[in-house]
């Protein structure tokens, strides 16, 4: 393809990833057209305006070691960070045996002192949890850890029923979205070493308290605009061309892209570049990705309805995590739950099972009747992050073509840090390798 002497961007995609790698280029002046097929931005961590409420697609965990994806909120935000994500010390409370929560001391006693006062575990539990902790550093070199999964390295080194249950296993479900018996062990000490090892605020939950889309996607498009980027919602990208003008995209002669960044989940991927056959050893390793599914149960409840905590655990039920949407958004009584991973709850129709959600709630925390209920089903939540996942990078065998998304991060789980950190470094790509 000829080489334009002006940078003009196509950007596919406008999840975390695309607005990522859009709002980077505008800020460097680059023009950047960023084209989404729905009418909401956000992709697979998004709002959903329904005629009850406005929700999200999935109830997002975010942590303190996100910093790329702090940093990004940011720079696209005219507001402080603070009014998105409520931060809190990390503290996990699963009901009713198990609560843990870091201390005000400095790090990294703070976790130390944090997991000695922890409730729901004897001190053969807490020994076995220190002697793994201070591994992690060192285990996270080591080769031989890339087959193993999560069950087999907690085996390997003696953690104890409970510390299994109520710590490393939860954690497992909430970062990988993958169950712990078939979880990668190295993506797991990747995400331990980020969270426990890189300071005193890595490991601080973060808890949106704002809805998805308006946390990043929305900001970045006002601030792509302001730019001088343009952000098409609606905007199927449903053929991409290649021609000596560069990459026209749904026919639009008019405009010609010197680069292409692919921001779609790796599903979406094979049927969109059909005509980039240079991509084909990339698809056949996307074929082979299995995903895991979340399913999310939104419960409105009376407004004076509320959790003892902004976010709990309900031990050998079917709610992992339960949010208080009243405390976190505003949202007065509504109560949002995640199943993360396969299981039973996928066979329920929606009724049973926010019957089932409800019932748990009501013996647990004596909740009252419910008003209505949704319940959103993502069978493509994430990657699932096992062993034998596949590495793809973000280059491509064809010239000027980037693919940005959670999926193009190895080291890391399937999340929004993921999605941010792709979208930076395909930016990064495009301005290393331009002079404009
Ligand atoms: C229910 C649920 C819960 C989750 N929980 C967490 C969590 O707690 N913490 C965490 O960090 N992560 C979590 N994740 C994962 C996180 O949401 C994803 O990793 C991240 O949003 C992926 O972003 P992305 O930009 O890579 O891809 P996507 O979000 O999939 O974005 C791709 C975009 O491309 C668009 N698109 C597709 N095809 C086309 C086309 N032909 N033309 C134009 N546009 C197109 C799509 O509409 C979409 O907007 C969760 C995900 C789900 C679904």
């Amino acid at each position: 393809m000829v080489k334009q002497k002006k940078l003009n961007v196509a950007v596919v995609g406008g999840g975390w990833a695309g607005m990522s790698v859009g709002a980077d280029l505008a800020d460097n002046k680059v023009p950047v057209t960023i084209f989404e097929a729905s009418k909401t931005l956000g992709g697979r961590a998004r709002a959903v305006d329904t005629s009850e409420a406005i929700l999200d697609n999935g109830l997002h965990i975010l942590i303190g070691a996100y910093k790329k994806t702090l940093s990004k909120i940011k720079q696209v935000s005219e507001e402080s960070q603070k009014t998105e994500v409520l931060r809190l010390p990390l503290n996990l409370e699963i009901h009713p045996n198990f609560s843990y929560r870091a201390s005000s001391l400095f790090y990294p006693l703070n976790l130390m002192i944090g997991l000695l006062n922890a409730k729901g575990l004897n001190t053969i539990d807490k020994l076995s949890a220190f002697f793994f902790i201070f591994l992690i550093p060192l285990l996270h070199k080591k080769k031989s850890i890339s087959e193993k999964t999560v069950s087999q390295l907690l085996h390997q080194f003696y953690q104890s029923h409970n510390v299994k249950k109520y710590i490393w296993e939860p954690i497992c479900l909430a970062a990988l979205n993958t169950p712990s018996n078939i979880a990668s062990a190295r993506v797991f000490l990747s995400v331990l070493r980020e969270s426990l090892f890189q300071g005193a605020r890595s490991s601080d939950l973060l808890l949106p308290s704002n809805d998805l889309s308006n946390i990043f996607p929305n900001k970045a498009k006002a601030f792509i605009e302001k730019n001088g980027g343009l952000v098409l919602t609606s905007t199927r990208v449903t053929s991409i061309e290649i021609t000596d003008r560069g990459f026209i995209i749904n026919d639009g002669r008019t405009n010609a892209y010197t680069h292409l960044i692919l921001a779609v989940a790796p599903n979406h991927l094979p049927s969109l570049v059909r005509s980039l056959p240079s991509i084909k050893k990339i698809i056949k390793k996307v074929e082979n990705f299995e995903y895991q599914p979340i399913v999310s149960v939104y419960l409105q409840y009376p407004k004076e309805t509320t959790l003892p905590k902004p976010m709990i655990g309900v031990e050998d039920s079917v709610c992992q995590w339960v949010f208080d949407r009243g405390t976190l958004l505003g949202q007065a009584g509504l109560i949002g739950v995640v199943i993360s991973g396969p299981g039973k709850h996928e066979t329920s129709d929606n009724k049973s099972l926010a019957m089932a959600v409800h019932r748990t709630l009501e013996r647990e925390f004596g909740f009252p009747n419910f008003l209505w209920h949704r319940v959103i089903r993502e069978k493509k939540a994430t990657l699932k992050s096992s062993p034998d996942r596949q590495d793809i990078g973000n280059d491509t065998d064809q010239e000027n073509v980037f693919l940005a998304g959670d999926y193009t991060e190895s080291e890391y789980p399937s999340t929004i840090e993921a999605a941010v950190r792709s979208g930076e470094k395909c930016a990064k790509l495009i301005l290393k390798n331009e002079r404009f």
